[in-house]
């Protein structure tokens, strides 16, 4: 039996371990309950007297060798296989997007910033309006070119049969009820969405944003209705933007005017952007007809104001170099994420 324990010692020592299932087979073969040595320590019994000291002294040596094999392997397949459970530290972080505000809405924080510093209250009026407010009230007759079934989306409503009823073609409806809801003096913005009913191309939309301004108190002059311009678009644009304004034609203002921006690409020499003329369109404006101010019971000869729209997709896509209109609302993100 001495000389078989030297054969298992030899066998322990050599037995090939390199991963979990080899070391399970290790317990199996020779300390698992029904493995060699538990078998060896049975048959102990029928080792002769003169034997059984040396005999049993050499197999506890054994069972000892194979238990010592065995928790040693153990203790390092373990360390290995939780490290891999684990988190690894050193790997790259996975990839986390949140959502960002959109080009439009940076456009619209940036604007309102600019026109509170001086003085200017935000206000906000409903998308769905009253064809009163739309037109009737921007001394917009009902025979006005604007009116046309083309150019606006009517909507009728089946509770308020009395009402008509039209998705705002225009943020100028913002006037009429602040006006009828405050007295002057009054100096507001009202951003917001219209609409019209346009044939969807690069450059028009059927939903854009426009930012409203009015200001009525007494002696209100287009002197200042430049001035703001004026100092609206050298805060956006940078301080060389030049403004000049040209003659043009609104229901609700009197005089009116298209507001023009130097050419912020070629600095007013010409170029594609501006079609060789060194400017660029960037809104309408004109002071408050009369004919508006008595629609809302403000008196005429006691007071004045001037109002003015700037179109926020234009002038957003003119500040990045955006060709169209249709990518603000297409939702891609490798857009967006330009921005
Ligand atoms: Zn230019």
């Amino acid at each position: 039996m001495l000389s078989n324990l030297a054969e298992i010692e030899q066998e322990i020592n050599s037995f090939p371990v390199t991963g979990p299932d080899e070391l399970e087979n290790f317990r199996l073969k020779f300390i698992s309950r029904n493995g060699l040595l538990t078998k060896l320590f049975e048959e102990l019994k029928n080792v002769s007297r003169e034997e059984k000291p040396a005999v049993g002294k050499k197999l506890n040596e054994v069972k000892k060798l194979a238990e010592g094999k065995y928790n040693s392997l153990k203790e390092q397949f373990d360390d290995t296989t939780s490290a891999k459970e684990t988190i690894d530290l050193t790997l790259p972080a996975a990839e986390f997007s949140i959502g960002r505000e959109h080009l439009i809405s940076q456009t619209l924080a940036e604007m309102v910033k600019i026109f509170r510093e001086i003085g200017f209250k935000v206000t906000d009026g409903p998308e769905l309006e009253e064809e009163f407010y739309n037109f009737d009230a921007l001394n917009t007759p009902a025979h006005h070119p604007a009116r046309d079934m083309q150019d606006t989306f009517y909507v009728q409503s089946k509770v308020d049969k009395d009402k008509k009823y039209v998705l705002r073609t225009h943020t100028s409806p913002v006037q009429i009820r602040t006006m009828l809801a405050n007295k002057p003096p009054l100096r507001i913005i009202s951003p917001g969405k219209v609409f019209r009913n346009e044939t969807v191309t690069f450059k028009n939309y059927f939903m854009f944003h426009q930012l409203e301004g009015l200001y009525v108190d007494k002696n209100v002059s287009m002197q200042d209705l430049k001035g703001v311009l004026a100092y609206f678009f050298k805060k956006f644009y940078g301080e060389k933007t030049k403004t000049r304004f040209i003659p043009s034609f609104f229901p609700f203002t009197e005089p009116s005017g298209q507001i023009d921006i130097s050419c912020f690409i070629c600095g007013g020499k010409g170029c594609k952007t501006c079609k060789e003329t060194g400017w660029l369109e960037v809104g309408g404006c004109g002071m408050v007809d009369p004919n508006v101010f008595k629609s809302v019971n403000i008196d005429p000869e006691e007071f004045t104001g001037y109002a003015f729209g700037i179109g926020m997709e234009r002038i957003t896509m003119m500040k990045y170099g955006i060709k169209d209109i249709r990518t603000f609302y297409q939702n891609d993100v490798r857009f967006l994420d330009q921005f």
